[in-house]
């Protein structure tokens, strides 16, 4: 093993130790939940995901989302707790996740956004999974050529990555071209689990015991990207559709992306949201903007004996921040 392999593993170990014995606990963020291997730096496997959350509940107390974050605000210890969220309100999460959460008595809050859930189209960068595979070839060109990025057809994976990037930066996040472009996501040759629940879903999701829903914008755009009008009416209108048709809403918000400016820490605050997450598990990416709540993103190959580690005070200390879809 190398050098920096070894210094890794240490520093692994170090941090699951100090979370064993120091104590750690946080917020969890999973997106989808599917039968089939998806996507996975970013989805979850049914079976990985039962295995996850078993493992777990045996080391940590799973709690409502608003019980954790109470404690952290008034200065209480939030060792020994977990509390749980999906973003992106998958269907999924209602096929597999939520059957499962019930049975074991788990709390959860899901992060809704509306236009997904009323169009119930494909989400861009679930499409976007298509230039992994190298495909198909002269639309993902097209795209390229669109967003000002050079063709890297040789490495799928960087290629991939920028046009991710691009989407952000120059579309603002808004990505229903890529679906045009693209079509549906390679994992809808196994279903359609990875399509936003509609309406009607949302409601058997909400009759569940310990579901809550909260805000993620009107259309998932990267507010980061967007003017601080923009900003206010995506969050606004987002709550205030969830608001017309369910009841049991929470005003907090969940920043698509996990990215967030002063502008819209201000055009929360404007809208009524109590709380705002970012996926930031550690010190967040804006130290200087106290508004978003760290949260740990959980993948298909995230391992469940390394959560102590990564939400152990320590760990929070040393690392600055780490990348989630
Ligand atoms: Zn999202």
């Amino acid at each position: 093993m190398s050098r920096a392999g070894s210094v890794k593993r240490l520093y692994r170990w170090v941090t699951r130790v100090s979370g064993r014995m120091l104590g750690a606990g946080g917020i969890l963020a999973y997106h989808g939940i599917g039968r089939v291997r998806f996507a996975p730096g970013m989805h979850v496997q049914e079976e990985v995901f039962r295995q996850q959350i078993a493992e777990l509940q045996r080391r940590f107390r799973f709690i409502a989302l608003g019980d954790l974050v109470e404690r952290m605000e008034g200065g209480e210890s939030i060792d020994g707790y977990l509390a749980l969220t999906f973003d992106d309100a998958y269907v999924g999460v209602l096929r597999y996740a939520a059957p499962f959460l019930v049975d074991r008595g788990i709390p959860a809050t899901v992060f809704v956004t509306a236009e997904a859930s009323e169009s119930q189209a494909p989400f861009w960068w679930d499409s976007l999974e298509l230039v992994r595979e190298g495909g198909p070839a002269g639309s993902v060109a097209r795209l390229a050529a669109e967003l000002g990025v050079l063709a890297l057809e040789e490495h799928p994976d960087l290629y991939h990555e920028r046009l991710r990037r691009a989407v952000l930066e120059r579309w603002a996040g808004q990505g229903e071209r890529v679906v045009e472009l693209l079509g549906s996501p390679p994992a809808t040759r196994f279903g359609d689990d990875w399509r936003a629940a509609g309406p009607e879903e949302l409601e058997r999701l909400e009759a569940l015991p310990g579901m809550q829903f909260a805000g993620h914008t009107l259309t998932h755009r990267s507010l980061a990207h967007l003017s601080a009008e923009e900003q206010e009416r995506e969050i606004q209108e987002g709550q205030a559709w969830l608001e017309r048709r369910f009841s049991k809403v929470v005003p907090w918000l969940g920043y698509p992306y996990g990215l967030y400016t002063e502008d819209t820490v201000r055009a929360a605050g404007v809208a009524g949201i109590r709380y705002s997450f970012a996926i930031e598990p550690y010190r967040p990416a804006r130290p200087d903007l106290p508004a978003a709540v760290p949260r740990l993103c959980m993948t298909e190959n995230t391992d469940s004996s390394a959560v102590e580690g990564r939400l152990s005070a320590l760990h929070r200390i040393v690392k600055r921040r780490v990348r989630c879809p």
